[in-house]
This record gives C-alpha cells, sequence and structure tokens, in this order.
C-alpha cells in the first residue's frame, strides 16, 4: 500500500454504487469490509464458503477489515455526533440492542433478525478470518466521548487484554498472511492515551490503529492523534486512524505521522447530494440539492479531471437529479468524491517524496483544487 493512503469503505462488501474496476482505476489500492455487519448478513461462514471477502466480491487489492467493536459499541452508546449534536439514538436503539458488556464480551440484539448474539475478541479475529481479510483489526471497546475518565480508564485496560486474546486467537488461527493492527484507546485523557499507546505498541501486532473518541472538536482531536503517535516516537510500524478523512484531518493526521485513514465522508455525502469541492470555508463540500444551485450553469467543480465532471452537467441539473435522489447521481457524486479525495491524498504522498509537504499542505488547506 503506497501511504500516506485513504481506504474507501466497502462495508457490506461494495464501495456503494461503484464497481471494483472502478475504485482501483480511482488509485485506490485498498478497501475496508464491516466485520460487524457482514457476519450479520450475509455471513462470515457464507462468504468463507464462497472462497472468502475477495473473491466473494470481486475485488483483487487488500482488504482491511474492522473489529466490530465500533459497531457493536455504537449500539449502547450513540455516536460521538450523535453527542455533539445533542441527538439521543432513538429508544429503541440504545434499549434494545447492547445486552450486556463483560469481561467476555459483548452480548448484543441483531438488527437483522432480533436474535441475541454474542462477540468477543476471538469471535471478531473468527470472522475477519473467515472474510479472509489481508489485515484484521483487534477487538476493542470504543468508548464513548460522554464516558468518564473512570470508565474510560477501566474500560481501556480490558480493551488490551482483548488485545492479547486477539493476538493468541490470531497466532494460532488466523490465515497465515493476514496482518494484524492493535487499536488504541483511552479517550481524550493524555495519561490513558500514552498508557495505551505504550502497551499497544509492545504487543506484537503489525501495526498500530488509533480509534475510539478523538473528541468534541478538531483541535481536541489533532492534539489526541498527537499524544499517540509521538507515544509511538520512531516505531517503524505503520499507523492508522480510524474512521477520519475530511481534507484538514488528513493533512493534520499526515502532519503527525499517520500512514493511512478510513472514513465514510465521501461515499456518504455523495449519497445524500453532497460534492466535494475546494472551498476550506465550506468544509470542502458543497449541498447540491440547495435551491442556490437551481440555475446555476456552473460545473460541479473547475476543472476536475473525474469522470463525473467529464460529462459536463452543469449544477442546475446535479440539484435537479439529486433532488430527486437519482440513482446515476448518487452514483457518479460516490465517483466525483473518492476521486477528489484520491487526488488530495496522493498530493501529500507525492510533496512527501519531493520533500514540498509543507507547501503542498498549506495550497490545500487554503482552498487548491487537489
Ligand atoms: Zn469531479
Amino acid at each position: 500500500m503506497r501511504t500516506p493512503a485513504f481506504v474507501p469503505l466497502a462495508t457490506k462488501a461494495t464501495v456503494r454504487g461503484l464497481l471494483p474496476a472502478e475504485v482501483a482505476q480511482l488509485g485506490y489500492d485498498i478497501v475496508l469490509g464491516n466485520t460487524f455487519h457482514l457476519h450479520l448478513d450475509p455471513g462470515d461462514e457464507l462468504v468463507a464458503r464462497r472462497g472468502g471477502l475477495h473473491r466473494f466480491m470481486a475485488w483483487d487489492g487488500p482488504i482491511v477489515t474492522d473489529s466490530g467493536g465500533f459497531q457493536v459499541f455504537s449500539m449502547g452508546h450513540g455516536t460521538v455526533a450523535d453527542e455533539i449534536k445533542g441527538r439521543a439514538p432513538s429508544g429503541q436503539q440504545r434499549a434494545g440492542r447492547i445486552l450486556a458488556i463483560a469481561e467476555e464480551g459483548v452480548r448484543y440484539r441483531s438488527y437483522v433478525d432480533g436474535a441475541e448474539r454474542f462477540m468477543g475478541p476471538e469471535t471478531s479475529m473468527e470472522i475477519q478470518a473467515n472474510l479472509g481479510a489481508d489485515l484484521a483489526l483487534v477487538f476493542d471497546e470504543c468508548t464513548p466521548f460522554h464516558a468518564t475518565r473512570d470508565y474510560t480508564a477501566r474500560s481501556t485496560e480490558r480493551t488490551h487484554r482483548w488485545l492479547d486474546r486477539c493476538l493468541s486467537w490470531h497466532a494460532e488461527h488466523a490465515p497465515r498472511e493476514q496482518l494484524v493492527f492493535g487499536i488504541v484507546q483511552g479517550g481524550v485523557h493524555e495519561d490513558l492515551r500514552v498508557e495505551s499507546t505504550q502497551a499497544v505498541a509492545a504487543r506484537g501486532c503489525d501495526g498500530i490503529a488509533i480509534g475510539g473518541s478523538l473528541g468534541a472538536h478538531k483541535q481536541q482531536m489533532y492534539e489526541v492523534v498527537g499524544w499517540a503517535t509521538a507515544a509511538l516516537g520512531d516505531d517503524p510500524r505503520p499507523r492508522h486512524l480510524l474512521g477520519i478523512g475530511e481534507i484538514d484531518d488528513l493533512v493534520a493526521g499526515v502532519e503527525r505521522g499517520v500512514d493511512s485513514f478510513d472514513c465514510a465522508m465521501p461515499t456518504r455525502l455523495g449519497r445524500h447530494g453532497m460534492a466535494l469541492v475546494p472551498d476550506p470555508g465550506a468544509r470542502w463540500r458543497v449541498d447540491l440539492t440547495k435551491s442556490a444551485q437551481r440555475e446555476s450553469d456552473e460545473p460541479l467543480m473547475d476543472g476536475c479531471p473525474c469522470p463525473a465532471c467529464a460529462i459536463g452537467w452543469t449544477r442546475s441539473y446535479w440539484r435537479y437529479m439529486t433532488r430527486n435522489r437519482e440513482l446515476t447521481a448518487m452514483r457518479m457524486l460516490t465517483l466525483h468524491n473518492l476521486a477528489f479525495v484520491e487526488r488530495a491524498v496522493r498530493r501529500l504522498r507525492e510533496a512527501i517524496h519531493a520533500g514540498t509537504f509543507r507547501a503542498a499542505a498549506d495550497a490545500l488547506l487554503a482552498g487548491a483544487a487537489p
């Protein structure tokens, strides 16, 4: 994998709307599948019987699978976005799904059929082995932003015990070539983050992922990521930042020594009628469904070399299409957004090799087109 790199999500064994060849043609080397969702539907054992996830979805490149911890715990804790926006998960979501968190693992109710299920460190690793992931992530508790320091400390210690269980299962049963990354937790507490980073780094993981709640706003997130990367020092193993991918966050992550990122943002925005554009003041996005675009003859993005922009549609047409939730529009916006992020990351990557990272980073942050 060329780094720094962005990893598009193929949550349910597809980068929604795109063909595997299109994802590769955009310049992506690797995609991320979701352990939790694929376990529930279609089932990792079914995927294993089809020859593994690569063959099932016809993707030849590497696949990373997350551990399912984030999804399992999101059911109980709600997401950071929910908290920040003061939006509680619906009663059913909070009450019905997560049943118990214990040392052994988590009991939860499946959103697919309502059945009671269990996921623990060994379960998660076994699912990822069945899927045939090239890179597995260990099972961790993703502590929410609102968790107390005491809860976060106890949870982080348990996550380290789960890390050991994941690694011993992996050493004995995982496919020989499968790599495994540990996950740093510790919430927004410096000492806990540093301890967690040291604990993960002390194990024989192939790489280190930074997960969990990174804070309520970007500056806090950068600080939290910086604690972890500083604690890693010159450890040569790859570092992955989980669930982060806005343009300024990519720049800040690379600055702090992060090698790879995954994020739902570019694909999810595309499905909701939003395009990435070089406009830092608007968080690099334009909402095409808004009335301001109704009679706009402007292109989606001036000079964009992506296949969607090559068609020549005006924003007026994009607005009409996105408001009607046309599949074509969602698909082409996904292409445009993933192409945009790929160019931004490639620009940073090439600048690092050329010794011009600062200039390239500043240009992106100032709104240069990637
Ligand atoms: Zn484009």
